[in-house]
C-alpha cells in the first residue's frame, strides 16, 4: 500500500486552518425546520437566500441534486462565497470546499479544461481507512524538573521509559511496548505543547504523536521537553491500541502526490502542473478498488465558481458533462451580471450562461446588506480576528461599510488593529479607523481620484 503511506503525509495539510475571509462561517445558521436564524453559525441576515440554501441542503441529503447546479446571483460582497461555504460546512466537517474564479481558469499555465478538472477534483473528498497501530493515552499529570514520585504506584501495571529529556510511564499490559514507545512519545512531544487532560495518540509505524483532543480540563500549558510525563489513564480506563485511522484527502491531493516528484510539497507551492490523464485513470481505478473493498468512501464536496459570466461555451459544455459524473461535487456558481453576452459567442443570455446550462440551475438571489447586518458581521469579524474595538470605532466602521462596501470595512479591521498595535494600544479607537480610512482608498474614492488625475496616467 505504498500509495496510502504517501497519502498519510498529506493528512496534516488538509487540516490547516487560518483566519481567512470566510473563516467565521461555520454553517448556514438554520434551525431544525431549515428556517434561517437572524444571526447564527457566523451567518447574518440574507434570510431569503439562506432559506433557499437550506432547501438545497435537503435536496443534497436526499440525493436529488444530481445533474443540477446552484446559481447565486447578486451584487459583489453580498455573501455569495459565504453562502457556498455555509452549504459545505453544513454538510459536515470533512466536506471539501474548493473555490475558483472563472477568470483564473484563463490565466493559469494550464489549459482551461485541466484547470476545471483540478478544481472539480479539489472538491471531491476521499475518506480512507488505513490500518495502523495506534496507542492512545491521556495525560493526567506533568511535572517539570523533578522526577515523579510514586509513578509506579499510580500505574500499577505500567512501565517507565526514559526519553531524550524526560520520563514516561505508560499503563499497559505489554511492558516491552511501553518501554520502546515511551521514549518515542517523549521525543515527539518535545515538539508539541501538552496539557494535562490532553488525549494523545502515537502511530506506531511512523512514530508520530498527535493530540486527539481534550478529556478533562485543568492545568496550564507545559512544554514536554524536560518534563516528566506520566500517562496513566485512558478514555476507557485502559490504554488503547487502535487498528484503524481515517484520512480525508481530496482526489486532487492524491493526483498531485502521485504525479509530482516533490510529492505533497507541490500542494503548498501550488506547482501542480498538468496532470496526465493516465495518472488520474490509475488513481480512479485504485479509489474504485478501495471503495469496493470498503476501505474508502467518496465525500462529494462543494465547488464554487465565481464570476461565472467569464466562462466560455467550452467550459459550459465541460460543466454539463462533469455534472453527470457519479462522483460530481455540488456545483455552486455565482455572478453579479444581468443579461450579457456568452463569452466566445455573439449571443446574449441571462448572466452570460447558455440556455441549456441555465436549465439545470436552481437560482438564488442575494440582496445588499442593511446597516444592522453590516454592524453584526463586523462584530463577528472583530471576534474572529481577536480585535477589541470601542463602540464608537465600530459605529464609524459600520458607517464606512454602508457607504463603501462590506468587504472594504472588513479589510479595515486588520489594518486598524495594526495601527492600534503600533501606538501600543489595546483597543481599536475611532482614530485608528480614521487613520487607515485615510491611508487606503475604497473603490469610490479611488475612482474619483483617477478621474481627477487621469491626465497624469498612461493609457
Ligand atoms: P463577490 O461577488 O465580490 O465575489 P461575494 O458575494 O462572494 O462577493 P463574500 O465574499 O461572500 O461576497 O462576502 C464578503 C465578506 O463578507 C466575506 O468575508 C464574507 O465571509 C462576509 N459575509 C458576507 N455575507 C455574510 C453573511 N451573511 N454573514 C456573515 N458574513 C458574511
Amino acid at each position: 500500500m505504498a500509495e496510502l503511506k504517501r497519502l498519510s503525509e498529506s493528512r496534516d495539510l488538509t487540516r490547516i486552518e487560518r483566519i481567512g475571509a470566510h473563516s467565521h462561517i461555520r454553517g448556514l445558521g438554520l434551525d431544525s425546520s431549515l428556517e434561517a436564524r437572524d444571526a447564527s453559525e457566523g451567518m447574518v441576515g440574507q434570510l431569503h437566500a439562506r432559506r433557499g440554501a437550506g432547501l438545497i441542503l435537503q435536496l443534497i441529503r436526499q440525493g436529488k441534486i444530481a445533474g443540477r447546479a446552484v446559481l447565486l446571483a447578486g451584487q459583489p460582497g453580498t455573501g455569495k462565497t459565504a453562502l457556498a461555504m455555509g452549504i459545505a460546512k453544513s454538510l459536515g466537517a470533512e466536506t471539501p470546499f474548493a473555490s475558483v474564479a472563472a477568470s483564473e481558469l484563463f490565466s493559469l499555465d494550464l489549459s482551461k479544461t485541466e484547470a476545471l478538472t483540478q478544481a472539480f477534483r479539489r472538491a471531491i473528498g476521499v475518506r480512507i481507512k488505513e490500518e495502523a497501530e495506534i496507542i492512545e493515552g491521556e495525560v493526567v499529570e506533568i511535572s517539570i524538573d523533578r522526577p515523579l514520585s510514586g509513578a509506579g504506584a499510580a500505574a500499577p501495571s505500567g512501565a517507565t521509559a526514559p526519553g531524550k529529556t524526560g520520563r514516561l510511564t505508560l499503563k499497559t499490559t505489554d511492558m516491552e511496548t511501553a518501554y520502546e514507545l515511551g521514549g518515542k512519545m517523549i521525543e515527539a512531544l518535545g515538539r508539541e505543547k501538552v496539557q494535562s487532560g490532553d488525549v494523545i495518540a502515537l502511530d506506531k509505524a511512523s512514530g508520530k504523536v498527535t493530540k486527539l483532543g481534550r478529556s478533562i480540563g485543568r492545568s496550564r500549558d507545559y512544554d514536554a521537553v524536560g518534563a516528566h510525563t506520566k500517562f496513566v489513564k485512558c478514555p476507557e480506563g485502559e490504554l488503547q491500541k487502535r487498528k484503524e485511522v481515517v484520512h480525508c484527502v481530496t482526489l486532487h491531493e492524491i493526483d498531485v502526490i502521485n504525479s509530482r516528484t516533490q510529492g505533497f510539497l507541490a500542494l503548498f507551492t501550488g506547482d501542480t502542473g498538468e496532470i496526465r490523464a493516465e495518472v488520474r485513470e490509475q488513481i480512479d481505478t485504485k479509489v474504485a478498488e478501495w471503495r469496493e473493498e470498503g476501505k474508502a468512501e467518496i465525500v462529494p464536496g462543494v465547488l464554487f465558481i465565481d464570476e461565472v459570466h467569464m466562462l466560455d461555451i467550452e467550459c459550459f459544455s465541460f460543466l454539463n458533462r462533469a455534472l453527470e459524473n457519479d462522483m460530481a461535487p455540488i456545483l455552486v456558481i455565482a455572478t453579479n451580471r444581468g443579461i450579457t453576452s456568452i463569452r466566445g459567442t455573439n449571443y446574449r443570455s441571462p448572466h452570460g450562461i447558455p440556455p441549456d446550462f441555465l436549465d439545470r440551475l436552481l437560482i438564488i438571489t442575494t440582496q445588499p446588506y442593511t446597516e444592522d447586518d453590516i454592524r453584526k458581521i463586523l462584530d463577528i469579524r472583530c471576534d474572529e480576528e481577536d480585535v477589541e474595538m470601542s463602540a464608537d470605532a465600530k459605529a464609524l466602521l459600520t458607517k464606512i461599510g454602508v457607504e463603501t462596501s462590506l468587504r472594504y470595512a472588513i479589510n479595515l479591521i486588520t489594518s486598524a488593529a495594526l495601527a492600534c498595535q503600533k501606538r501600543k494600544g489595546k483597543v481599536v479607537e475611532m482614530d485608528d479607523i480614521s487613520r487607515v480610512y485615510g491611508l487606503f482608498l475604497d473603490v469610490k474614492r479611488s475612482t474619483q481620484y483617477l478621474m481627477e488625475y487621469q491626465s497624469q496616467y498612461m493609457f
